[in-house]
């Protein structure tokens, strides 16, 4: 029987680290560890996102920190899917649009998906976030999903969370991600169900993770 105290987070997004951290806290004895801390090409961790499922990226980042440190690694790939936007933007999610001068990443994302929805009505409006996780351990692979539906909203609403979070408003609720507090995400979150989705699995082979 294996146990494990610390996990490689196979990312250079601290926004992620942040949530996974959270959701992670009731293990209070095992450590989630940001990739750069454990291996030293830890930028290179973006260029193997090159698959077309959230899995396959998943996967291949998990791989590449887990051949740099042999430390159990953990990937995640995320990304948000339109229904009227035939689901773009998908894996692509990221660099959905080029920035202007002046103007973040996130920013010009979600201008150009209020762009191209401009005009639909809430209800014409449905969206999902998407996480696939995939943890490397001792050459291992265990993987999980987990999905969060809502709709776009017509405004960015909100100053809170990362990415897409201020123009999504999960089903059954009248904000945005950006309007509640982390917390409150981690409730309800597609990073949540992923992973306690995986947890559940890890339990299943067996493996125990740094208990209470
Ligand atoms: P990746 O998982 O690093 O490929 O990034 C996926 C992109 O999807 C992020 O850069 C965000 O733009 C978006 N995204 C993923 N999860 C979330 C979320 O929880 N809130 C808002 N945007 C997200």
């Amino acid at each position: 029987m294996r146990s494990v105290d610390k996990i490689v987070f196979a990312s250079t997004n601290r926004n992620k680290w942040n949530e996974y951290n959270d959701l992670l806290k009731p293990l209070t004895q095992l450590k989630l560890v940001m990739a750069d801390e454990m291996i030293r090409n830890a930028d290179k961790i973006g260029l193997v996102e090159t698959h077309n499922s959230y899995l396959d990226n998943a996967i291949a980042k998990a791989r590449l920190v887990n051949q740099g440190c042999h430390h159990p690694s953990l990937g995640d790939d995320s990304g948000l899917e339109v229904d009227a936007l035939s689901n773009r933007p998908g894996v692509r999610s990221r660099r959905y649009a080029i920035p202007k001068s002046g103007q973040s990443q996130d920013q010009a994302n979600i201008e150009k998906i209020l762009n191209e929805l401009k005009g639909r009505p809430f209800e014409a409006r449905k969206a999902r976030f998407i996480t696939s996780l995939a943890l490397v351990i001792d050459g291992i692979l265990i993987h999980a999903n987990g999905v969060l539906e809502g709709r776009i909203a017509e405004a960015p609403m909100g100053e809170g969370g990362f990415g897409y979070d201020s123009v999504f408003v999960p089903e059954g609720k009248t904000v945005t991600l950006a309007q509640i507090s982390m917390r409150n995400k981690n409730e309800l979150s597609h990073r949540s169900r992923a992973i306690h989705a995986l947890l559940k699995e890890i339990n299943a082979k067996g493996i125990i993770l740094a208990k209470p």
